[in-house]
């Protein structure tokens, strides 16, 4: 066999929903050691919030706070910030994230309802508009952008219209989403939309974010039921002296920022999503050659994450063609449905077409193995 392909840094290409292949000089970037109260620190730190405030266009309305750990961190601490005590949340939910969200209001208590569809079908903007109209105690809607689980978008811009035009809160995990596809406080009305460092913006993991409009923060104080989740309490002392609370993950926030280099050399979410949509459609036209079948139809696809039906063939043996697939350099991501037997392919991270490529050679190579010339799809 050949040897492997690999990152030049001589990782295996992550083919995932994140961590992610990261670029050479998004990796260098964080070969620094900074005291939290360096300035040098502060102002990259600034500069990041800034730019993530502009990516929304909220220069004059909105204001972004930056949180450690991984993308649920922020997702709790969003629905401990947003919805008080006394509040009743409607959870749109069409996979596992959304799910976890309402996990999450269990452990804070906070009350809530569930509209769910099967996690190949978009949320339903008529159920929703009903549910506001005959049930005033609604206070919020949680909504997935991207539900990761099988790479379905939700429809951002009618949920968002239904959701404002009941004077309702919209509180929105665009963990999978953002960087790639559209969020303008423009035209998408939102109390808060939380993020992670580590998905479309190419950044290594290990902190979130949330983007707030600043008169939803506003009146967040003393709601969250967590201290080192307390957004309202981290913004506060971030505007006072521009400082994290506790120990900032600073390689990450170094990482991030360059990160953020990259993203705006690449045309911003136009570049990035762009070619993550050419890295989708590249890969799924040619898993389709071989016969793969994807869950979604194509206008339901997000650039992001794509599921494949499990081959029906006898002598497919996932084990054995993930493991294939990780010696030849592409590590690829297991099921997580209820409706289907699958699996995953991620198209974003720092990938192009030839990596695509690269990735279908190898998973035609193990077909062969396999002594499958062509896959049976149920
Ligand atoms: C990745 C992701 C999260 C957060 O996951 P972590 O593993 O905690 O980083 C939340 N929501 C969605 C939609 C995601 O894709």
């Amino acid at each position: 066999m050949t040897s492997p392909a690999s990152s030049p840094t001589g990782d295996p290409y992550l083919l995932t929903p994140g961590p992610l292949t990261t670029s050479p000089t998004v990796k260098q970037a964080m070969l620094h050691d900074y005291g939290s109260r360096d300035q040098t620190f502060i102002n990259i730190n600034a500069n990041i919030l800034d730019r993530l405030v502009v990516m929304v266009d909220g220069e004059d309305s909105h204001v972004s706070v930056p949180l450690q750990g991984s993308g649920t961190f922020v997702v709790e601490a969003m629905i401990g910030n947003f919805i008080p005590a006394g509040g009743r949340a409607l959870i749109l939910v069409n996979g596992a994230y959304g799910h976890r969200i309402a996990k999450i209001c269990d452990y804070y208590r906070r009350d809530y309802v569930i509209q769910e569809s099967a996690e190949d079908i978009p949320v339903d903007t008529e159920a929703l508009d009903q549910t506001l109209d005959s049930d005033s105690t609604i206070t919020h809607v949680v909504m997935v952008y991207c539900e990761t689980t099988s790479g379905i978008l939700n429809p951002i811009e009618r949920i968002s219209e239904v959701v404002s035009r009941h004077g309702r809160g919209l509180l929105i995990d665009a963990m999978s989403a953002f960087g790639a596809l559209p969020l303008s406080s423009r035209n998408i009305e939102f109390d808060a939309v939380v993020a992670s460092s580590n998905k479309c913006l190419e950044g290594a993991p290990g902190m979130g974010f949330c983007i707030a409009r600043r008169s939803a923060i506003e009146n967040t104080k003393g709601n969250s039921p967590s201290l080192s989740l307390d957004l309202y309490d981290q913004w506060q002392a971030m505007n006072n002296n521009k400082q994290w609370r506790f120990t900032p993950p600073t390689h990450v926030l170094l990482a991030f920022n360059q990160a953020m280099n990259e993203f705006d050399e690449e045309g911003g979410v136009v570049g990035r999503g762009g070619r993550y949509r050419k890295n989708c459609d590249y890969l799924v036209s040619g898993m389709r050659e071989l016969g793969f079948k994807t869950l979604l139809p194509d206008e339901l696809q997000a650039p992001v994450i794509i599921t494949f039906h499990m081959p029906a063939n006898a002598e497919f043996d996932f084990d054995a063609f993930y493991e294939g697939l990780k010696e030849q350099g592409y590590v690829i991501y297991p099921g997580k449905l209820t409706v289907a037997d699958s699996f995953r392919m991620g198209c974003i991270g720092r990938l192009d077409q030839t990596h695509m490529q690269g990735a279908l050679d190898a998973v035609k190579s193990i077909l062969n193995q396999f002594g499958i010339t062509r896959v049976q799809s149920v």
